[in-house]
């Protein structure tokens, strides 16, 4: 695909401004899905560094929502499974959860508790990376299950709000290409 080099040409990616609320500028990632030229690219782009960088992971873990369009399709290219973290009240059977906050208010993720086993591999995946604050707190419950986390994967990082922390020391988020 050749646009593969630039990650993914930005017109794929449209911008609300004042959506779902005043001051918010809503990146729209439908045009991706839409494409399957560029939904490919963008699957290519996040396994190859998963290959690269993440060996021996076992587990794709998706966030709610855009989390799972993009999971089961990278899961399935590592030919390893995947797994939902949902908003409260989603999931039957025992759960385990973490609280978050957001810009207005509080959030809750869950997992189902025997999704994950002690010791397992994951990558966490979701379509964009604001505050970091859903990714870190996916990566708290997954430390909370003994799961390791070998790496964070988004299509869209928003670099002005340094949601991934100094360094990425808060969430590690693997860099589309290795240059
Ligand atoms: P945050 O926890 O602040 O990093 O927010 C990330 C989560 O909120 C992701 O699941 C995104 O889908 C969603 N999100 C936050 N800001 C935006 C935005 N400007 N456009 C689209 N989705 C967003």
């Amino acid at each position: 695909y050749e646009k593969r080099e630039a990650g993914i040409n930005r017109s794929e990616i449209r911008a609300f401004t004042d959506f779902p609320s005043k001051g918010i500028v809503f990146r729209d990632i439908c045009p991706i899905l839409k494409d399957p030229e560029a939904l490919a690219a963008i699957i290519d782009l996040f396994e190859e560094r998963v290959r690269e960088t993440c060996p021996g992971v076992e587990l794709v873990v998706g966030l709610d929502a855009r989390g799972f369009l993009f999971g089961p399709l990278l899961a399935q290219r590592l030919r390893v499974g995947f797994v939902l973290v949902r908003k409260k009240g989603k999931l039957p059977g025992p759960t385990a959860s973490v609280a978050y906050t957001l810009e207005y208010g509080q959030a809750e993720a869950e997992i189902q508790e025997d999704a994950v086993e002690a010791g397992q591999k994951v990558v966490i995946i979701d379509d964009l990376l604001a505050t970091g604050g859903t990714l870190y707190a996916t990566c708290e419950l997954m430390k909370k299950q003994k799961a390791k986390v070998l790496g964070c994967l988004v299509v869209i990082e928003l670099k002005d709000l340094k949601g991934a922390g100094p360094n990425r020391t808060r969430v590690r988020v693997l860099p589309w290409s290795s240059t």
